[in-house]
């Protein structure tokens, strides 16, 4: 038998409730390759660093908040960006689904691509994961370059592939002023999310300095200083121009899929 996959976690949450249906137990990942300007947790960038540890490990932690899922609750593995361990999610998910648990996969998508290995291993992955919370930072490339140190072409093809195959996905995106907080942009972004059947909700995320201190503590320049967090006018006028009030199926994800 071979070895278990080792996974790096930087961090858990025992009762998650922002990170998709219910209460969750929260994995965060270890590394991420971006580098968002308005990054709450940069202290999940380092590859290779955070606590070893196997699926079945995992998974004996999370179940111990089991009874506290009730039939809309389950996992989420967030990060950090969890796709750059998905040997460590195939197995973790795969174990979950065996107890019948929603898995959630939280995801910026820059690793994504059509090239192997990845993309056998992304449609193992996809066979047991319920729900893709998917954050788009900018429709346009250009633009989610600065923001985020990455263009965007494999992450909008990611979001084009998962309608393809009919996975539900929640999308994410953080408003951030003088960055993504424009109309031409907010429209665009809407336009693209129209192209998309397997929508069950979008949302907007505030961008918050709440993080701001672990830049400091890590001694990296803090890029968004003196940007303030948008207005709630503004709030609500990213949310009535991506329409999220018109996506409403996500009632729906609440079954687990069966294998
Ligand atoms: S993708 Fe997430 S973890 Fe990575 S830099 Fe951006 S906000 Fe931070």
């Amino acid at each position: 038998m071979s070895d278990p996959v080792i996974g790096y976690v930087h961090s858990t949450e025992s009762f998650g409730s922002v990170d998709g249906p219910g209460i969750r137990f929260v994995t965060f990942m270890q590394g991420c390759r971006m580098r968002c300007e308005f990054c709450h947790n940069p202290d999940t960038w380092n590859i290779g660093t955070g606590t070893p540890t196997t699926a079945k490990e995992m998974l004996n932690e999370a179940m111990k908040y089991k009874e506290f899922w009730g039939n809309k609750g389950g996992i989420t593995v967030s990060g950090g960006e969890p796709l750059l361990q998905i040997d460590f999610l195939i197995d973790y998910f795969s174990l979950a689904k065996k107890e019948g648990i929603h898995c959630t996969l939280d995801t910026c998508a820059m690793p994504f691509t059509y090239d192997e290995p990845f993309f056998s291993k992304f449609n193992e992955l996809m066979k047991y994961t319920d729900l893709v919370l998917f954050d788009i930072k900018h429709i346009r490339s250009d633009k989610h370059k600065k923001l985020t140190g990455w263009p965007n072409e494999n992450i909008l093809e990611m979001a084009r592939y998962l309608s393809k195959i009919d996975i539900p996905v929640w999308i994410r995106h953080v408003l951030v002023p003088q960055r993504s907080d424009y109309d031409e942009y907010l429209i665009e972004l809407d336009q693209f999310i129209k192209t998309l059947n397997n929508v069950y909700k979008v949302e907007v995320l505030p961008y918050h300095t709440m993080g701001k201190y672990k830049w400091e503590k890590l001694g990296i320049p803090y890029t968004l200083e003196g940007i303030e967090p948008p207005t709630p006018e503004r709030v609500e006028n990213a949310k009535k121009l991506l329409h999220t009030k018109d996506y409403t199926r996500y009632a729906t994800v609440t079954n687990p899929k069966v294998f």
